[in-house]
C-alpha cells in the first residue's frame, strides 16, 4: 500500500503553531510504510561511567527520516504509535535492530550493553518476554548486554501482570531500568516488588543541579535510594561540567548527555570503543 499513498502524501500534512506536522492519521499511515521503506533507523547514546570514564553501554533512540518533513522526533511519533497499537510492529523492529547491532559489537570484540525503550502497549498488550527470548536468540546476544528502559506508568498498571513479565525477563539475564525515574506517579513500594536493576534520573531534574537545591535535592536522594537498593544510577541530559561535578560529588555512577556524546551511528559508537580501547 506505500504504493497507493504515492505522491499526494503531501497534501496530507498540515500547519500548526510549530510549523509543518503530520495530521494525526496521515502520521499513522506515514509510519505503517515508514517500516517498509526503511525510514526508521536507530541511532545510540553512549553512556560513561563517571569514575573510570569508560562506556557503560548505550541507549538506543528510534530516529524517522521522512522524505519530505526530514526529521520527525520520536517525542511526536512514538505517542501516536502506541495511541494507535502500531508501536507492538515498530518496538519489535527496534529490539530486534538493536540486539543485531549489539551482536555487531560484540563479534568485533566489545561486549556493549543496549538499552531499549519500551512503551507501555508494547509492555502490556505484546507478548515482550516470548518476543526478546526470541530476539536474543535469533541474534545470539548474551541477556545482559540487553537493558529494556520501562517508564513508572508502565510498572503502575496491572502490577500482577507486571510482576510476572519481569520476573521472566529478569531469570533470562536482562536488565531493567526505570527511565525517567520521579516523573511518574508511582509508590515507591514497587522498588522492593519488582527486579529492578538500574534507575535513569530524568534530565529535568538533572538541568538545574549546578545552582537549584531542590534539584540538587531531589537527585541526592535518587542516587542515595539507588545505592540503598544496589540498583545502578544514570543521569541523563547531562550537558555541563558543572552538573558533571556535582554527580561524580554525589557518586553518581553513570552518565549519558551532550557532554559525553549526542546519540550517533552504530559505526561511530564502535569507533569510540575502539579509540577508548587504545587510550586505555
Ligand atoms: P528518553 O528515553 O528519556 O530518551 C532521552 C532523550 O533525551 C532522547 O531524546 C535523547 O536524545 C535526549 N538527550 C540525550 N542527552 C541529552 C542532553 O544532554 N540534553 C538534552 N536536552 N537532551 C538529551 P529523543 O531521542 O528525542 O527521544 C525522546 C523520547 O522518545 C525518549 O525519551 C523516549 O521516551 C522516546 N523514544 C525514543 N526512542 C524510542 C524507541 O526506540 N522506543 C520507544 N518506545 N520510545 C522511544
Ligand atoms: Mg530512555
Ligand atoms: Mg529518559
Ligand atoms: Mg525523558
Amino acid at each position: 500500500h506505500a504504493k497507493a499513498l504515492g505522491g499526494g502524501r503531501f497534501e496530507f500534512f498540515t500547519h500548526d503553531r510549530h510549523g509543518m506536522a503530520l495530521g494525526r492519521l496521515h502520521m499513522e499511515i506515514g509510519l505503517r510504510v515508514a517500516m517498509e521503506r526503511n525510514e526508521l533507523k536507530l541511532v545510540y547514546q553512549p553512556q560513561r561511567h563517571i569514575f573510570s570514564g569508560e562506556m557503560a553501554g548505550v541507549e538506543a533512540l528510534v530516529r524517522w527520516h521522512e522524505p519530505r518533513l526530514g526529521m520527525v522526533s520520536p517525542g511526536d511519533f512514538i505517542p501516536l504509535a502506541e495511541e494507535s497499537g502500531l508501536i507492538v510492529l515498530i518496538g519489535e523492529w527496534i529490539l530486534r535492530q538493536a540486539c543485531a547491532q549489539a551482536q555487531q559489537w560484540l563479534a568485533a570484540g566489545f561486549p556493549t550493553r543496549v538499552a531499549v525503550n519500551v512503551s507501555p502497549r508494547q509492555f502490556h498488550d505484546g507478548d515482550l518476554a516470548n518476543l526478546v527470548a526470541a530476539v536474543l536468540q535469533e541474534c545470539r546476544l548474551p541477556a545482559h548486554l540487553l537493558e529494556l528502559e520501562l517508564t513508572e506508568s508502565i510498572l503502575m498498571q496491572n502490577i500482577e501482570q507486571t510482576l510476572a513479565i519481569l520476573d521472566r525477563l529478569h531469570a533470562m539475564g536482562v536488565k531493567i531500568a526505570i527511565d525517567d525515574f520521579g516523573t511518574g506517579y508511582s509508590s515507591l513500594s514497587y522498588l522492593k516488588r519488582l527486579p529492578i536493576d538500574v534507575l535513569k534520573i530524568d534530565q529535568s531534574f538533572v538541568r538545574d543541579i549546578a545552582d537549584d537545591p531542590d534539584d540538587r535535592a531531589i537527585v541526592s536522594a535518587i542516587i542515595g535510594l539507588a545505592h540503598s537498593l544496589q540498583m545502578d544510577v544514570i543521569a541523563e541530559g547531562v550537558e555541563t561540567e558543572a552538573q558533571l561535578a556535582f554527580l561524580r560529588e554525589r557518586q553518581c555512577g553513570i552518565m549519558q548527555g551532550y557532554l559525553f556524546s549526542r546519540p550517533v551511528g552504530g559505526d561511530e559508537v564502535l569507533r569510540l570503543l575502539r579509540t577508548q580501547c587504545l587510550a586505555a
